[in-house]
């Protein structure tokens, strides 16, 4: 039986944090024997706010990090398929194609467009940022993925991909799957400072790549609830973003329970529940450490991955493109 495929990805604008890893990498890990799995470096996408050299060129460096930061986390490059966005041209052909048969009101209510441009103070989006989800449809759909493991923010963005799927197999006939969003364990992560999801726009991050005196250094500067002014207090845990840390990434259930309910009591200070954190953050990361070492020290890896990623997928998007085309009318004119 051919195995199911996946499909998701990042942009090429900064290290991945803590948010990232529970909100998606931690499914495409879990998924990669079970499921054929394609990341994307979606540097494409990473030009929908910002079109400065700087930032175009910043990119490739950035591409370097992200790969660094999936086979850090865990995905074997024997299973899964990494590739870079741009080296696979025809995805942009299938997404002309799309962008014919999604309605600019439809765009326009899609939540994260709003986010974006109250976020970074964008008055007028470009037609590419608007654009946005439905590239991402011509990426998914371009590999025929049936599931997409993102945060739940990205939620809107496949619902727009199943809908243009859907209008193009009626409009044409079956061509593509209906992809299924599959959103992580935690589905929002709060930042560090405990008012806004962790984002690296915001600064509220910790970063997958951060030394362990980083972490230490953020976890101790954790917004915990600020009623709260002494460690006799009674509290409760919930909503409190240093819980919500030691429910994702502290294995040690025992210890969060008890710490939980000493916190209930009043009984244990943000001191001592922070220590805890820092050094369970510590222990999760410290095998990414040494698997980004093993690889940063083999820049020529990266890059045969990457090609490798692309001669694989070119010939799978230029298929779904032949197949798309000839279902509208547009074969070879004869
Ligand atoms: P950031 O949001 O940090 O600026 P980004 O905008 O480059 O990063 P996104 O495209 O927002 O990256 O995120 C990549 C993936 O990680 C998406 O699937 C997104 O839903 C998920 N994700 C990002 N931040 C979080 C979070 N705080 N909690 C859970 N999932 C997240
Ligand atoms: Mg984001």
């Amino acid at each position: 039986m051919n195995k199911g495929r996946i499909l998701t990805g990042d942009r090429p604008t900064g290290p991945l944090h803590l948010g990232h890893y529970v909100g998606t990498l931690a499914n495409r890990v879990r998924l990669q024997d079970e499921y054929e799995v394609f990341l994307i470096v979606a540097d494409y996408h990473a030009l929908t706010r910002h079109v400065e050299r700087d930032h175009v060129v910043s990119t490739r460096e950035f591409t370097r990090d992200l790969v660094l930061d999936y086979l850090a986390v865990g995905v074997d490059p024997e299973k899964a398929t990494i590739y870079v966005q741009s080296d696979v041209p025809s995805v942009c052909e299938l997404h002309l194609l799309f962008s014919m048969l999604t309605a600019v009101p439809r765009l326009e209510r899609v939540p994260t467009l709003k986010e974006v441009m109250d976020d970074e103070h964008l008055e007028n989006p470009s037609y590419g940022l608007l654009g946005y989800p439905v590239l991402q449809a011509a990426d998914i759909l371009h590999v025929k993925a049936n599931l997409v493991p993102v945060g739940k923010d990205q939620e809107s963005h496949v619902e727009v991909t199943r809908e243009l799927a859907r209008r193009f197999n009626y409009l044409y006939g079956e061509v593509f799957p209906e992809p299924q969003a599959l959103i992580g364990e935690v589905p929002t992560l709060l930042g560090t400072d405990g008012k806004a999801k962790m984002s690296k726009s915001i600064g509220n991050t910790i970063f997958l790549s951060d030394e362990a005196a980083a972490v230490e250094q953020k976890v101790r500067g954790m917004y915990t609830d600020p009623t709260r002014i002494r460690a006799d207090i009674p509290a409760n845990p919930e909503g409190n973003p240093v819980f919500q840390y030691h429910d994702a990434f502290n294995p040690d259930r025992a210890e969060v329970e008890e710490l939980k309910e000493r916190y209930r009591q009043g009984k244990v200070g943000d001191v001592e529940v922070k220590k805890k954190l820092a050094v369970a953050l510590n222990t999760f990361l410290d095998p990414i450490r040494e698997r980004r070492a093993y690889y940063a020290a083999r820049p020529q890896v990266l890059e045969d991955i990457l090609a490798a990623g692309a001669a694989k997928v070119r010939p799978i998007s230029q298929a779904t493109l032949t197949e798309a085309r000839e279902a509208m009318g547009l074969g070879r004119v004869k």
